[in-house]
């Protein structure tokens, strides 16, 4: 069984447009018993001679009675029950919010690897900002620029995630 990878994050963030990105072949969109877990997007990656298998997780079904909060939680914490290497993703634009915090306190516990990537950062100037602090401060480490919609960082983070494998 190839390693798993799974990209967590609050909504919005850009984890499927980097997932879109990382992906070659889409497996399977996986819907879980509704009000446990919700759906998963699986597939395989491949980067050089290393195969893995990445996972989008969705999400957040507005309206429904869980908070937004909880939601991020429930997602965040089945990613650490499930895989390898967590990669965690942050609007490095929108700054740290507290659903971040939230996942972030979840995944220190959980003692699991996690790559942390700022993204939204489509420039030089933006990444600059966004590394000067207040993610870092979240206390996993290195925080890596990213820009899913663009391509830039995405090597680096690839290399980041397998280093940790
Ligand atoms: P998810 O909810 O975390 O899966 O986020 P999505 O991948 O659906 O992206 C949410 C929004 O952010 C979309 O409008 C994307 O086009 C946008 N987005 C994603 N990545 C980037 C990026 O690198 N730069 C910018 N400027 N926008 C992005
Ligand atoms: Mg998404």
């Amino acid at each position: 069984m190839k390693p798993l990878v799974a990209i967590v994050g609050r909504p919005n963030v850009g984890k499927s447009t980097l997932f879109n990105r990382l992906a070659g072949r889409r497996l399977a969109l996986v819907e879980d018993e509704p009000g446990v877990t919700r759906d998963r997007h699986y597939a395989d990656a491949q980067w050089g001679d290393r195969a893995f298998t990445l996972i989008d997780t969705g999400g957040f079904v507005p309206g429904e009675k869980d908070s937004l909060l909880k939601q991020v939680r429930e997602q965040a914490q089945l990613a650490v029950e499930e895989c390898d290497v967590i990669l965690f993703v942050t609007d490095g634009r929108a700054g740290l919010t507290s659903a971040d915090e939230a996942v972030a306190g979840l995944l220190r516990k959980s003692g699991k690897p996690v790559v942390v990537a700022a993204n939204k950062l489509d420039n030089a100037s933006d990444s600059m900002q966004a590394l000067s602090g207040e993610f870092f401060r979240m206390g996993l480490g290195e925080v890596m620029p990213l820009s899913a919609e663009h391509a830039l960082g995405v090597p680096q983070l690839v290399e980041a995630v397998l280093d940790r494998l």
